[in-house]
């Protein structure tokens, strides 16, 4: 841009529409426009080329057999014609010549003396020299010579203002063309970065960047080199491999976020500009174009585009994140408010299990718990008909790495890797697999195992958020666990092992309302009193629990045996008749006066109800059976009597 021109820009339209209607009244608004001190690097070509073409008008003028110097406003020679063009620059006679160029310049007035005239060339605005005409002549300067040289030279000032303008016409025209190209690109950079923030997914981010770019330059291939493993399908968006990096122009301009650009072949130019946001660089975009419509200045607007490209893809990226939090957090508080509603441990891994294989879309689901003795993971839930009620070692396949190191586990190609032998995975011809333990406390207490039989099939996201369930899924073991253990607590005798005297009743009661029959039989053991004595309260205790074990091996396991009150013992029989329950009474009085040190035996009161009888209620069976075992203990005692 040629700097010289004092003009305000925003006016030359209207200068130039004023002008085409006022071009016969009055001069053209420019040729007011004077050379000035900005002008000064181009004054002294200007001065040669208006010489030049002086010259040529003045061919056949009076003048030609003399010689001409022509010097700038400092009185220095610019241009000569004549004998003085094969002078030596530093020559005594050039030398005296701008010397007499300067005074002429300086004195504003034409100078002569025999052979010489030094015409001074005004500037049109002010009184100030812009060049010094000199002419040597052969002969004695004649007589009107000076008149004539004063009117060539007004022709020559002419041709000067006449280039004059037509440079300062053809720079403004330059310069409205390339404020023209600025607004353009500057209106597509606004109207693409407002495109590319109302973009609110990633690939659209992406394809609304591409399509733009490929728009801009419609001759130029367009590429995206993505660092995040982010798959939308377009052939144009490539993964950034940083392996070669020193020689990689991609890897290059990623690492130092800075943008690159080099020639690949004869005439092909490659453009290497980050992609970068406020918190990373997320990518490289990659243009190549011919050389020959590269412009230097559509860097500025490619480095912007692809900073607002992005930021967008930024936010984008933060607003699905957010979005999936939120599913996330929304899926937990279901899950959680569900397996809350169960305090039953078996119905928490059934419903675990469903709602895993829902939740990742999965083939198969696997809840294992580790058992009492910590030596095996029990299978609790899993839709593998083969593993259900398996049980495997802690040391074996992947519930036993997990199990081992605490941490969860992805695979995504079993076949591919083959870690340790997996009887799951391969009966279920599974590929993808994430594990996770179950934590209670730093304790692992059971491994979830969810499987797919495509390979890669789970994300990391799969991965991180199954580690999320497992802790809800954990709570509500532990819970369902604590509260069968204190239930189981609540409902026996510490010290026989027994069930509670209020468990008995219990389990009467419901079965009386379903049973057609039943029997009670209550077991007392004889003289206890005076075995305390005897022995003490802690051999008492011991032949208490003797007692108690005679009867655990003397019942079924639906059969329900209590302790009901201090040395008092009770079995309900479901089912069972009186004459069978005399049989079952024979059997433990007998095994107790065997297997008891110091010996002790027992007397039992039996009765029985049916579901014709009148009044069928605990506390009548209770009556009788203790009705019947007085009549035992007045008889002798270790005996056993119908009630
Ligand atoms: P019998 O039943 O044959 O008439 O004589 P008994 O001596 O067993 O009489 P009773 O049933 O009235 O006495 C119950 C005794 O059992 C009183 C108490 O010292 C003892 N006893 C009750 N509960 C326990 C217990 O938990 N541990 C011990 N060691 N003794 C108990
Ligand atoms: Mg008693
Ligand atoms: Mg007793």
């Amino acid at each position: 841009m040629n700097n010289s021109i004092r003009t305000d820009y925003s006016t030359i339209s209207d200068k130039l529409s004023d002008n085409q209607q006022t071009t016969q009244q009055s001069p053209i608004w420019f040729t007011y426009e004077d050379i000035n001190e900005l002008n000064d690097p181009q004054l002294n070509s200007l001065l040669i080329r208006s010489f030049e073409q002086w010259l040529r008008d003045t061919m056949s003028s009076p003048f030609k057999d003399g010689s001409f110097a022509f010097c700038n406003p400092e009185g220095r020679i610019v241009a000569v014609k004549g004998q003085l063009e094969s002078m030596d620059s530093e020559s005594v006679e050039l030398v005296e010549l701008e010397k007499l160029a300067k005074d002429a310049s300086m004195s504003d007035k034409l100078l002569k003396d025999n052979h010489i005239i030094a015409i001074p060339i005004m500037k049109r605005s002010d009184s100030q020299s812009l060049a010094v005409l000199i002419w040597i002549s052969r002969n004695e300067v004649v007589e009107g010579a000076s008149v004539l040289l004063e009117a060539g030279s007004l022709h020559l000032r002419s041709i000067f203002y006449h280039l004059f303008e037509m440079i300062y016409v053809n720079n403004l025209i330059a310069q409205q063309q390339l404020s023209d190209k600025e607004a353009l690109r500057r209106d597509t950079l606004i109207q693409v970065a407002k495109r590319l923030h109302d973009q609110n997914d990633v690939s659209s981010v992406l394809n609304v960047l591409l399509m733009d770019l490929e728009h801009l330059y419609p001759h130029a291939t367009v590429e995206l080199y993505l660092s995040q493993d982010h798959v939308n399908g377009d052939p144009r968006v490539k993964p950034l491999l940083i392996r070669h990096s020193a020689t990689d122009t991609y890897a290059k301009a990623f690492l130092d976020a800075k943008p690159i650009v080099e020639q690949v072949s004869q005439g092909l130019i490659e453009l290497a500009i980050p992609m970068s946001g406020k918190q990373a660089v997320y990518g490289v975009l990659s243009i190549t174009m011919s050389t020959a419509r590269w412009d230097d200045s559509d860097m500025r607007a490619l480095i912007m585009l692809s900073d607002t490209a992005g930021s967008a893809f930024e936010n984008a990226k933060l607003f699905e994140q957010s979005n999936l939090l939120i599913g996330e957090l929304q899926l937990i508080n279901e899950l959680t408010k569900r397996l809350n509603q169960s305090l039953r441990l078996n119905e928490i891994f059934q419903f675990a299990m469903t709602e895993l294989l829902n939740i990742f879309k999965a083939d198969f689901c696997i809840l294992l718990q580790l058992n009492k003795e910590a030596t095996g993971l029990q299978v609790m839930s899993s839709n593998v008909p083969s593993a259900v009620n398996e049980s495997y070692s802690t040391q074996y396949g992947f519930c036993g790495i997990v199990y081992e190191t605490k941490e969860p586990l992805i695979i995504s190609d079993y076949w591919g890797t083959r870690v340790v032998d997996s009887q799951l995975m391969d009966e279920t011809k599974s590929r993808s697999l994430i594990a996770t333990p179950i934590m209670a406390n730093t304790e692992v207490v059971g491994v979830i195992m969810v499987l797919h039989q495509n390979p890669n099939y789970f994300s990391y996201d799969n991965y991180k958020l199954l580690q999320v369930l497992s802790t809800h899924i954990g709570l509500a073991i532990t819970n369902a666990s604590l509260h069968a253990e204190v239930r189981r607590m609540v409902i026996t005798d510490n010290l026989t092992g027994l069930h509670a005297r209020h468990y008995l009743n219990e389990q009467i009661s419901s079965r009386q309302r379903k049973d057609p029959c039943g029997s009670l039989v209550l077991v007392d053991i004889d003289h206890f009193k005076k075995v305390n004595d005897t022995y003490g309260h802690q051999i008492g205790d011991r032949i208490l629990i003797s007692v108690s074990d005679v009867i655990r091996s003397c019942i079924r396991d639906s059969d329900i045996a209590a302790r009901w009150g201090g040395e008092e013992l009770a079995v309900y029989l479901p089912q069972i008749r009186a004459e069978q329950a005399y049989r079952i009474a024979e059997r433990i009085r007998s095994q107790v006066e065997k297997n008891t040190d110091p010996t002790v035996t027992v007397s039992c009161g039996i009765s029985e109800w049916m579901f014709e009888d009148e009044k069928v209620s605990v506390e009548s069976l209770f009556y009788r059976a203790d009705m019947a075992l007085y009549e035992a203990k007045n008889n002798g005692r270790n005996r056993i009597f119908l009630g």
